[in-house]
């Protein structure tokens, strides 16, 4: 229908960041502290909610094992690892997880959003790559809202935008949710089978008054 928008968080939800975001945080973590952690023990940190933001999720991390070091410091490793030389970084392992004509299917139906923790930047690397030709209009990022996920900001951003359609909200995490839930947006959940905590994050979602649990978006169109 028109007039109806569909809006994408997009880490773990249109793209699989097991390897690159995730990784990156582990590697960065190993860089100061010489400690490995698991995905397991990230997906807890990101259940528990309030860890959208893998810079302070890092520099918490590595601050919990007893080293300190400035935000800033770690943020620079971080993205170092991120986009490497620009060739070689770990942001070239992400997958798209669309299969194709879905949300080609998707935006002829709906108009197309995002609202993401990335910064607007990263998020336009990312849609170069993989949805060059997917109007996805606007893409709110991080540095477009004073207060990120679970603050409901960039979901009425995005209201205002598009002139108060009704609004729908894709997303991974419990911080998703919750923004969804703030902003009186209904909210539908992924929840890869590949999540190391997948059992207990379909819990919090639904707690969180999902309206559905999907493994993935490509199972969207059953639900819309
Ligand atoms: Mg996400």
């Amino acid at each position: 229908m028109p007039g109806e928008v569909l809006i994408f968080d997009m880490d773990g939800v249109l793209v699989d960041v097991t390897a690159s975001y995730r990784e990156t945080i582990r590697r960065t973590v190993q860089y100061f502290t010489d400690r490995e952690v698991s995905h397991e023990f990230i997906q807890d940190l990101k259940n528990a909610g309030g860890w959208n933001n893998d810079w302070a999720l890092s520099h918490k991390i590595i601050r919990d094992y007893g080293v300190e070091v400035d935000y800033d410091t770690v943020v620079t490793q971080f993205q170092t690892f991120f986009f490497g030389d620009g060739k070689d970084g770990l942001i070239f392992q992400e997958r798209w997880i669309a299969k194709p004509g879905l949300l080609e299917r998707l935006g002829a139906r709906y108009r197309l959003a995002i609202f993401t923790g990335r910064l607007r930047d990263e998020a336009q690397v990312t849609l170069d790559r993989f949805a060059k030709t997917l109007p996805f209009d606007p893409v709110v990022g991080t540095d477009d809202v004073v207060h990120g996920k679970p603050a409901p900001e960039g979901l009425l951003k995005i209201s205002d935008i598009t002139g108060g359609a009704r609004l729908r909200y894709v997303g991974d995490t419990v911080d998703d949710a919750r923004s969804a839930r703030a902003a009186g947006v209904p909210f539908i959940g992924i929840a890869s089978p590949d999540n190391p905590r997948r059992e207990r994050l379909v819990t919090l979602l639904e707690a969180e008054n999902a309206v559905a649990v999907l493994n993935d978006i490509n199972d969207l169109e059953s639900v819309l």
